[in-house]
């Protein structure tokens, strides 16, 4: 028997996760990819993207449950902790599934110096070139650099840093010429591996691609630069997040719809009501009302038309205006985001960025994975 299920579905494209990963590869024809795959693969579920991601050098999760979960699966690739270890059992047990681990502040140095581990481990060394987020200031840099090239229980060291507005007009060249200048004050013999481009740097910055490229938000073919569009960038939406219509109201001029009537109609309009809120993951925020008067509109697409959703989100539950699909009836199919409407113009509408809408799909979401 068929269990019974609400309509909504997130299905997940392997095709579009090779394509997207063929655009990095374009982009950064000689860089080594780090496929960031943590917060469950960019909310897409972890092994899904990992399987459809397989030919990436490496993977990038936050937690050693996840590296573990991928070693376990079988992915023989590098797999890196974005935030290293947070204690010494961590450490052993990191090393023992040959994980490689970030490091990015003196307690994990102190770790590493007085743990017994089953085979050294491989580093990638934190630097902070103006983020204030993680890593050693280029001056605490050089001391911890010589730290971990004594202690025994290291084996590679790859130089890192992360940029804060390689999305926006200022750009890397400050943060960038910093990271340079201080790896020049290592003053090593031999050229050491060097990790620094997210997504906006493989795809506005080539000068800082170096050895390993770090794309998370391209793919899963979202944008990392708001107002350019994922499609301008060649890149294919990974997610489509779909249901149906459930209920059918036609409301007069006057009448409104849902929590707070805040969406009240002008004219006779047909509103269908999708099976689809915010315990799903759909913002709430979308298309609200603003102290302006205004109304940002979210778009929304209903039997393949393109349309707008009405009122307020509920948790269950949020309206598509119909009035121009007269086709439109109770089953229709809806796409929330995917194809034709881009997660990044449905963030827009609620004030946030993609990344945020995909990580948060809820775990109450059926997934499927196609091919
Ligand atoms: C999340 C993350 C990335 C990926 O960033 P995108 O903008 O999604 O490409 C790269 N590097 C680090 C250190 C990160 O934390």
């Amino acid at each position: 028997m068929r269990p019974i299920m609400r309509p909504i579905q997130a299905t997940i494209s392997q095709s579009a996760l090779q394509h997207n990963l063929a655009v990095v590869k374009k982009h950064a024809p000689h860089a080594k990819i780090m496929a960031v795959v943590k917060a469950n693969g960019y909310g897409h579920g972890l092994l899904n993207v990992a399987q459809g991601l397989n030919t990436a050098d490496g993977f990038a999760v936050l937690g050693l449950n996840e590296a573990i979960v991928l070693r376990e699966a079988g992915f023989k690739q590098t797999i890196l902790l974005l935030e290293g270890v947070f204690d010494a059992q961590e450490l052993s047990t990191a090393a023992s599934f040959g994980v490689d681990i970030v490091v990015h502040s003196a307690p994990q140095i102190d770790m590493l110096e007085l743990a017994q581990l089953a085979k050294p481990i491989n580093i990638h060394f934190k630097m902070n070139t103006g983020m204030n987020r993680l890593g050693f200031t280029p001056s605490e840099y050089l001391t911890a650099f010589h730290r971990l090239k004594a202690c025994k229980n290291v084996n590679t060291i790859t130089l890192m840093t992360h940029f804060a507005t390689a999305d926006e007009a200022p750009g890397i060249a400050v943060p960038l010429a910093l990271f340079e200048q201080t790896m020049k004050d290592l003053n090593q013999p031999e050229p050491l591996s060097i990790s620094l481009a997210n997504s906006a740097t493989i795809l506005r910055h080539p000068q800082a691609h170096a050895d390993w490229v770090r794309p998370g938000i391209m793919l899963y073919g979202a944008s990392p630069v708001s107002g350019t569009p994922a499609a301008e960038f060649g890149l294919k939406p990974v997610m489509t997040f779909t249901s149906e219509i459930i209920s059918m109201q036609t409301i007069q001029a006057g009448e409104s719809v849902g929590y707070g009537n805040r969406f009240a109609a002008v004219k006779p309009t047909r509103v269908g009501v999708v099976a689809c809120g915010y315990a799903d993951g759909y913002p709430r925020h979308a298309g609200q009302y603003f102290a302006d008067g205004n109304q940002r509109q979210t778009p929304i697409a209903v039997n393949g038309t393109l349309t707008q959703t009405l009122g307020r989100v509920s948790m269950d539950m949020l309206f598509a205006d119909l009035t121009d699909i007269p086709q439109a009836n109770i089953g229709s199919p809806v796409e929330l985001w995917g194809p034709h409407v881009s997660v990044d113009t449905v963030a827009e509408a609620a004030g946030t960025v993609g990344y945020e809408l995909l990580c948060a799909v809820a775990a109450r979401v059926p997934m499927k994975v196609q091919a």
